[in-house]
């Protein structure tokens, strides 16, 4: 059987489509985010990145950065086991306590990932509590839809940020199953931030616990970057947050945060926990420098705000359609693949502006986009740059210059 033949027509298919996947093969330059070398053959040696995750730059903080070399240099590389055979290292207790800290819970546990933390969580929480319901978003992030899968429980999906839908299809279940509402703060694609309060009062007044995912939010909202619910005073409403360590902290991993009873539960049962190498004992040092330092700085915050709204301002004043939302994820929309791809290859190319084309299954066919995430150390000049390269390239593509 010719294998590799079987791979290449889904492959070839993925192209027809204008959906197949180009990475840009970047070295991040310490000290001098969001400048990067770019070792693609048609691009500028040095391009401006502005679609990092790192939304605060956090992942060149010489605090953070110092940190990891200094675990490094007391504890060496890997933590050595998995954290039930002899993985456990102070510096992930300490982390944990950290994390519980962060969002005012009695306990926290660490993953690999994010997306790590997502699929054990919700798929242990679903299959382990008898009769149990999942209650998911439609607009949910992959690695939710991914655990809730696993979890092979119940589940029923509401419509996006709609509490009164959520509200009559919880109305619809059994009193006595155990429900799960699980949704994000800030949805990474659209940019747009839940309705909070209402999505917990509607599972108060069903008696369902909440699993929300403050990926996007984390570091950057809040008095002390503890996400939207800190910034609402929801925290202590949500029965589980679940954030990442890898975006506005700028290092890597997961956790969630609940009840001791609800931590101790995951932590004994989930495979995703169990079965895989803790995380480097300098990662989980460094990731807490990150969290303590957004616990009392908050200019890093209010130095990206007026950068999002600077460029906001400009495209508007350039008449570039952009979506309208109360976050730092500015998508400007194109709605075609090959259109997004190109626009995206002439950026990086013609102007050494890095912006990936943001494609189907990311986001629905026939609403691709540019994502732009303006950091605190992105400079005016660094907009200026972008948004004429914009201008330059909208007129040539004719792209209509109506309002998303
Ligand atoms: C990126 C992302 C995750 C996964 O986090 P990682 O730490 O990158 O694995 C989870 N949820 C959402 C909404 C995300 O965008």
């Amino acid at each position: 059987m010719d294998f590799d033949a079987l791979f290449q027509t889904q492959l070839d298919a993925l192209k027809d489509e204008g959906n197949y996947r180009i990475f840009a093969e970047l070295e991040r330059q310490y000290g001098a985010f969001p400048r990067a070398r770019c070792h693609d053959e048609d691009a500028p040696d040095e391009v401006t990145v502005w679609c990092s995750n790192d939304y605060l730059g956090m992942g060149q903080h010489p605090s953070v950065v110092k940190s990891m070399k200094d675990t490094i240099d007391a504890c060496g590389a890997g933590a050595g086991g998995t954290r039930n055979i002899s993985g456990t290292n102070h510096a992930h207790k300490q982390l944990e306590e950290e994390l519980a800290d962060l969002h005012g819970k009695e306990s926290a546990l660490l993953f690999t990932s994010g997306y790590v933390s997502n699929w054990a969580a919700l798929s242990t929480l679903g299959s382990r509590l008898p009769d149990a319901v999942i209650l998911s978003d439609e607009l949910n992030h992959a690695s939710m839809i991914e655990g809730i899968r696993h979890a092979r429980c119940n589940k029923v999906i509401w419509k996006h940020n709609d509490p009164e839908d959520l509200d009559r299809k919880l109305a619809a279940l059994p009193a006595n199953a155990p429900k799960i509402v699980a949704f994000e703060s800030v949805y990474s694609m659209d940019g747009d931030i839940c309705p909070m309060q209402e999505i917990v009062e509607v599972a108060e007044k069903h008696g369902a616990m909440t699993y929300l995912d403050e990926v996007h939010a984390v570091g950057l909202y809040g008095p002390r970057g503890g996400g939207i619910s800190e910034q609402e005073g929801l925290a202590d409403r949500i029965t589980l947050i679940e954030g990442t360590l890898g975006k506005a902290y700028g290092v890597v991993g997961g956790y969630v945060t609940g009840s001791d009873a609800m931590c101790d539960f995951i932590r004994s049962f989930a495979s995703g926990f169990i079965f895989t190498t803790a995380l480097p004992p300098a990662v989980a040092a460094a990731a807490r420098t990150s969290i303590r330092h957004l616990k009392q700085s908050d200019q890093e915050r209010l130095l990206q705000r007026q950068r999002v709204a600077y460029l906001r301002k400009r495209l508007d004043q350039e008449g570039i359609p952009h979506m309208d939302n109360a976050s730092h994820i500015i998508p400007v929309m194109i709605k075609d693949p090959v259109k997004c791809r190109m626009l995206s290859d002439y950026l990086m190319q013609r102007y050494g502006i890095y912006v990936q084309p943001i494609n189907y299954p990311t986001v629905p066919k026939g609403t691709e986009r540019l994502r732009f995430t303006p950091s605190p150390l992105h400079s005016v000049e660094d907009i200026e740059h972008l948004v004429l390269a914009l201008k330059d390239l909208w007129k040539q593509c004719a792209i209509a210059h109506a309002v998303a």
